[in-house]
């Protein structure tokens, strides 16, 4: 497989396709869809399917959109590597001074490849390990987003162990329904995340009694794909109320972390404004005079990729049409974790209505492997070509090799090149991992 390529014929200009809504960096020319200026049937002969496309253009643009909306408050942004964790992925934002949100040590390693300065990572997450929170305290970590009683006496044990002050912030549960699905929904008080908000003063207060233990604000997080914008105005006016409660008593907060989950639109649906999505912020934190970040993922980078597949086969199932398509569950979990539906697009021109809409199914021996239904990709044929649009987060960050099939190549594009950023990693590397022991018989992978 080759590990650059650049195709030397000029693109031509790109004509934005005409449903409205779609991501600008894919268009059709001479019939066939482009990523920026690359023809993905190209790419799908060089790579072969399935495979993710990234466009370095569309993730550039939506920092510099959101930057826009929200820079001029003071807001700094930092992305959530969970929602795509590829290396080149998080260059792209590290140099455009985009700060990371982080919830693993892993995470925390990719972060600080991609260039990132510790002084702009944020370490998140309900379940910190005694190593992580080491690890992120000798790399000195801009913050930790502390989630229990419990935690922060481990982070005050571990920083008095290396004589490293931890500096911290308190994850309030604020008990508001981000109107999500339930699955990606955090904030409701019966949730796992965050100290709930009636408990959060005591435990400031005692945070601010720690020798080894900085803490300097408040951190929420309500969900996920949220589209109703007042969720986020509850939250933040709660936060807000809670910092003049801090202060009343004599504490300092000067930090806040507004949390990610802003939604994306999707076919014709918008998506939120982010015009108001500021506004908002400046409303409910902007008289406070803390240093306020955000951290969105998906809104960062969803639209930037999609996932590239091919019909294998066209099956006729007792009311409905199937086509098995060479991409499952383990590429692309969403549409199974959480009922999420990613509109399709055909890489060739469609061939004209098909007579009854058609199922999107995968390989694996799951019935929720299941992309659902589309009435409107025309005939299909086995060996077209589709995209899964809005993949470029939880995509394949949360890939897995059920089923023993590879993890499939990640590709970004940028103008008229494109390289492959991820190559497929299939059972020949995976059994090395796997090496027999003395006594279990298991053949040398070699
Ligand atoms: C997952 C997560 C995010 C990002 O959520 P998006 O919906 O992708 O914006 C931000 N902060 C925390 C703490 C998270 O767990």
């Amino acid at each position: 497989m080759p590990e650059a390529l650049a195709l030397s014929s000029a693109p031509p200009a790109i004509a934005p396709l005409s449903t409205p809504g779609q991501p600008r960096w894919l268009s059709r020319q001479d019939g066939v869809l482009h990523a920026e200026g690359v023809s993905l049937a190209d790419i799908a002969q060089s790579v072969g399917t399935p495979f993710y496309c990234y466009s370095a253009s569309e993730l550039r643009r939506g920092y510099a959109e959101l930057t826009s909306a929200v820079g001029p408050l003071g807001v700094a942004v930092c992305f959530a590597v969970k929602a795509n964790s590829n290396l080149n992925v998080l260059t792209e934002f590290a140099r455009l001074g985009c700060g990371m949100d982080i919830v693993s040590g892993g995470e925390m390693d990719r972060a600080l490849a991609a260039g990132t300065p510790a002084s702009r990572i944020i370490f998140s997450g309900v379940g910190k390990t005694r190593d992580e929170i080491g690890r992120a305290l000798e790399a000195g970590l801009h913050q930790i987003n502390v989630e229990s009683a419990a935690e922060l006496d481990v982070v005050a044990e571990v920083a008095q162990s290396l004589g490293r002050r931890a500096t911290v912030a308190l994850r309030v549960n604020p008990d508001v329904d981000a109107g999500t699905h339930a699955k990606i929904t955090t904030a409701r008080k019966d949730s796992k995340f965050g100290i709930a908000i009636g408990d959060v003063p005591a435990l400031y207060a005692r945070a601010a009694k720690m020798p080894w233990v900085e803490c300097l604000g408040l951190a929420v997080h309500i969900g996920s794909q949220v589209q109703n914008l007042s969720p986020f105005r509850h939250a933040w006016a709660a936060l807000a109320g809670l910092v003049r409660q801090l202060r009343a008593e004599g504490l300092t907060v000067t930090r806040l972390d507004l949390g990610g989950g802003l939604g994306i639109g999707s076919g014709a649906e918008p998506g939120p404004d982010l015009a108001e999505y500021a506004r908002i912020i400046a409303e409910t934190v902007g008289d406070l005079g803390c240093a306020v970040n955000v951290e969105p993922g998906r809104w960062l980078s969803a639209r930037a990729g999609i996932l590239v597949t091919e019909v294998l086969y066209l099956k006729q199932g007792d009311g409905a049409g199937f086509a098995v398509v060479d991409a499952a569950m383990n590429d692309l979990m969403r549409p199974a974790l959480y009922d999420a539906r990613h509109p399709v697009l055909t890489v060739h021109a469609p061939r004209g209505a098909a007579p009854l809409p058609c199922r999107l199914v995968g390989p694996i021996c799951e019935s929720s492997d299941d992309f659902g239904s589309y009435a409107d990709l025309g005939e299909l044929k086995s060996g077209d070509l589709l995209a899964f649009d809005n993949a470029g987060a939880y995509g394949a960050s949360m890939s897995s090799t059920y089923n023993s099939r590879a993890l499939v190549p990640e590709v970004l594009v940028d103008g008229d090149r494109f390289r492959v950023i991820r190559q497929r990693t299939g059972t020949d590397r995976l059994l090395q991992l796997e090496q027999p022991g003395p006594w279990t018989g298991a053949p040398s992978a070699g």
